[in-house]
């Protein structure tokens, strides 16, 4: 499972983070999911319960934010949110990256990353 990878290089960080301070418990860990980052909520709280085990982050909450997509326009100067097309295969909606207002080429400015946006520790 690709989480599962993911996630222990998160895990890994935010341990080696962990380290510069006297954390007695960490209770939450806040973390941003891109769009376009194809790893699942459920999935990712899953992978994050096994990857844990045996660490200081054992126990503690995986909070996940979804970052939704915005691109930048190379052509007109359009910047924010794409159109979807619905998938109804699947049962899910597809981002167009291409500009709504020309179709132009775009750069993606947002939905491409998975970070750790915050975390609430119990300090000793
Ligand atoms: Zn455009």
């Amino acid at each position: 499972m690709h989480e599962v990878s993911v996630m222990a290089g998160i895990v890994e960080a935010v341990l080696k983070h962990l380290e510069n301070y006297d954390v007695e418990k960490v209770e939450e860990v806040h973390l941003t999911i891109g769009e376009l980052t194809n790893l699942g909520a459920d999935q990712m709280v899953f992978a994050y319960e096994i990857v844990t085990r045996g660490t200081a982050l054992e126990g503690s909450q995986l909070v996940i934010e979804p970052e939704a997509i915005a691109v930048s326009c190379r052509s007109c100067g359009y910047q924010g949110e794409v159109d979807y097309v619905e998938n109804e295969e699947f049962h899910n909606s597809i981002p167009v990256l291409s500009c709504p207002r020309c179709q132009g080429s775009v750069d993606v400015v947002s939905g491409k990353s998975c970070t750790v946006r915050s975390m609430r520790v119990v300090e000793r």
